[in-house]
């Protein structure tokens, strides 16, 4: 069994990601990441200390607007359309969730699709559904999960994937991604009748759910490679995915740890739509 570690695929290409935001600087282009923070919910605080120290890393801007938990849905749309007129700013990133009186579609819907670097707008959404050239600014947590896979050299054409979770920022789009790849994709939900007779089915796992001990062994096959992008806290304050990472891992072939595997890579992927955010707006491939 092989871990598949999110954080030192990580530190790789954001090694690669400074040389071309060096190239930018030495060209006149300073990418810049415009965050937009509401309240201070503990896990989008951290959030953002992760997000910030992956810029400071590479060179990148950061930008911070704070509002208080009592911000409109109109006042936060006016700060994005402002962000949109800036040319400085080259990447918009809302953290979510809003406070439930807001409207957050109307917020991100207001994301000019050019600085939508969370991917989480209908136009970059719908794009991703064409091929995979045009995938342009992808999902973040999806593109992260391809990444780390390209890099353990693990293809998925051909292979039976199972997706379980069909959220719109992790689970639909991750989904999408795989077909673009030609992996036979299975998504699986809440609504999904026997769970394991799709999991057992997987050459490869991804899990985005939310719930401890969701995969446990018994629903794996031999050889089967997990990525388990869930994130649960325990009440001692440890964080674990979806899986039984000791007991599936007995089977596994390559598993992510959590934390260490998927999360990391979001971050990073975040960095890699921010650097092609800036160059696509400047006209360089
Ligand atoms: P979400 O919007 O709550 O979606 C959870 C999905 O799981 C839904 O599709 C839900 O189906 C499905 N589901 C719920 N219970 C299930 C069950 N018992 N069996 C099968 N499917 C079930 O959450 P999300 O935003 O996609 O996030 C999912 C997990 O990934 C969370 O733990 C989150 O913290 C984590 N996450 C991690 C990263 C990262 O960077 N590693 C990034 C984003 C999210 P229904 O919609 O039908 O209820």
């Amino acid at each position: 069994m092989e871990i598949l570690d999110g954080r030192k695929v990580s530190k790789e290409i954001l090694l690669e990601l400074a040389g071309e935001v060096d190239l930018l600087v030495q060209n006149g282009i300073e990418p810049k990441l415009a965050v937009i923070l509401v309240g201070n919910n503990p896990a989008s605080l951290s959030y953002i200390r992760q997000k910030q120290k992956s810029c400071n890393a590479i060179g990148v801007q950061w930008e911070q607007f704070d509002y208080g938990e009592d911000v409109t849905t109109e006042e936060l749309i006016k700060r994005v359309e402002q962000l949109n007129d800036d040319d400085s700013v080259h990447g918009i990133l809302v953290q979510l969730p809003l406070p439930a009186h807001v409207y957050t579609p109307d917020v991100i819907r207001a994301i000019d699709p050019k600085k939508d670097v969370d991917g989480f707008t209908a136009y970059n959404l719908g794009k991703m559904f064409l091929s995979k050239d045009f995938e342009d600014l992808a999902s973040c947590t999806p593109l992260g999960v391809i990444r780390l896979l390209e890099r353990y050299n693990i293809d998925v054409k051909g292979k039976e994937v199972v997706v379980v979770g069909h959220s719109n920022i992790v689970g639909k789009p991750l989904a999408a991604m795989l077909l673009n790849r030609d992996a036979t994709v299975t998504v699986c939900h809440v609504h999904t009748k026997d769970l394991a007779s799709h999991t057992k089915r997987a050459d490869i796992l991804c899990v985005a759910v939310g719930k401890v001990n969701l995969i446990t062994e018994d629903m794996v096959k031999d050889g089967v490679v997990v990525v388990d992008i869930g994130i649960n806290r325990l009440e001692n304050g440890n964080l674990v995915g979806d899986t039984d990472f000791e007991g599936v891992s007995k089977k596994a072939s390559y598993i992510t740890p959590v934390p260490g595997g998927a999360g990391p890579m979001t971050v990073t992927c975040l960095m890699e739509n921010t650097v092609r955010a800036a160059k696509r707006l400047n006209n360089i491939t």
